[in-house]
């Protein structure tokens, strides 16, 4: 038997990473059961923005792996770090182990993470089933909507939720969106990097599956101008202690935390934020902060849900969709459990 790992990786393409992967037939072996049975790859960088052509090798480093729902038993996706292949030390582009570093300094407090993610798909360069010419009509009618002219796309919707179940991602549901052709999965709750490591994987099955369709997914936090809504990355964050009785003091000083280091959060919170956080269509302005109960216009949001039973999470709104995750989960921990 041979198993096939799917390598997985963020390139070094700015301001935002995409997503990279080749297969390494793994030859006599019956499945995977161990990380130490994946061996370090390794890549072209110079074809990816990680390296120069004269020193182009980089190498990857196996760190999580979960079972392949595309390839069935016992073939395996592989996520990996970028390391130098010298050193073994992390790329720069390498996001991933800063996070690792900050999630175990405070593995104590025990933070989780719920990652709600919207993207939208295009069928070549307008949104999937939009009109060739002019614009569906207005938003109102097809968030959470039904029937054919709401929704474009439930059959990747649905097929991309049994593959994040059956790759055992802590995979929490699905909707449409505001914008028609925009959807939303959430991953979580769960811990850092787990959390990250799931997102990635998740948008990485997301865009394998709609290739099928012929279709793409965009994470653009704005990809149509003008009145319809952005896609955004909300990040629902708990430490223990907010998630115990007398949580909500510790879920307000978290907020009052997040508010201290606005700026700098909105900095690393994904590209063209200003184009998305814009003051309306449920987003606080990307210059300013606030926070609040059951408030879609806040920055940070308290759900109703967790002010009425006094424990839980605070929801970070400003993420766009196309945030990295492991930077989002590396700064909340920060603000909130370091500083
Ligand atoms: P919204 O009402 O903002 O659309 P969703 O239901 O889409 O909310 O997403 C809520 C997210 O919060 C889910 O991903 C869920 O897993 C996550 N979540 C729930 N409880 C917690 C918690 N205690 N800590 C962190 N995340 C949580
Ligand atoms: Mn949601
Ligand atoms: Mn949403
Ligand atoms: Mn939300």
């Amino acid at each position: 038997m041979v198993v096939k790992a799917e390598y997985i990786w963020m390139d070094g393409v700015k301001p935002t990473q995409k997503l990279r992967c080749k297969t390494k037939i793994l030859p006599d072996i019956d499945e995977v059961s161990s990380l130490d049975q994946l061996p370090i790859w390794g890549f072209d960088g110079s074809s990816t923005q990680q390296a120069e052509g004269h020193d182009s090798d980089c190498a990857l480093k196996p760190v999580q792996y979960y079972p392949d729902p595309i390839r069935g038993y016992p073939h395996i996706l592989v996520m990996t770090e970028v390391c130098d292949p010298q050193t073994m030390a992390p790329h720069s582009s390498n996001t991933r182990a800063a996070c690792v570093a900050m999630a175990s300094k405070h593995s104590d407090q025990e933070c989780w993470f719920g990652i709600e993610q919207e993207y939208t798909f295009f069928d070549g360069i307008k949104p999937l089933g939009w009109p060739d010419n002019g614009f569906p009509a207005p938003q109102g009618g097809y968030y959470c909507g039904v029937g054919a002219d709401e929704v474009y796309g439930r059959d990747i919707v649905e097929e991309h939720m049994d593959a994040c179940i059956d790759a055992g991602l802590t995979f929490s549901g699905i909707n449409a969106e505001v914008m028609p052709a925009q959807w939303e999965f959430q991953i979580g709750p769960v811990g850092a990097p787990a959390a990250a490591d799931e997102l990635w994987i998740a948008r990485w099955l997301l865009y394998r599956i709609a290739e099928n369709y012929g279709v793409s997914a965009t994470l653009a936090a704005k990809p149509i101008r003008g009145d319809w809504n952005g896609a955004g990355a909300h990040t629902n964050f708990s430490t223990k202690a907010m998630r115990e009785d007398g949580g909500m003091a510790f879920i307000e000083e978290g907020c009052r935390k997040l508010g201290e280091r606005a700026a700098h959060h909105v900095e690393h919170y994904g590209s063209d934020i200003e184009s998305r956080l814009t003051g309306a269509h449920e987003t606080q302005r990307w210059d300013e902060f606030s926070w609040g109960v059951s408030d879609r216009g806040a920055s940070i949001r308290i759900p109703w849900n967790v002010a009425a039973e006094g424990k839980g999470y605070l929801e970070d709104r400003r993420p766009n969709a196309d945030v990295d995750p492991y930077v989002v989960c590396m700064l909340m921990i920060e603000s909130i459990c370091d500083l």
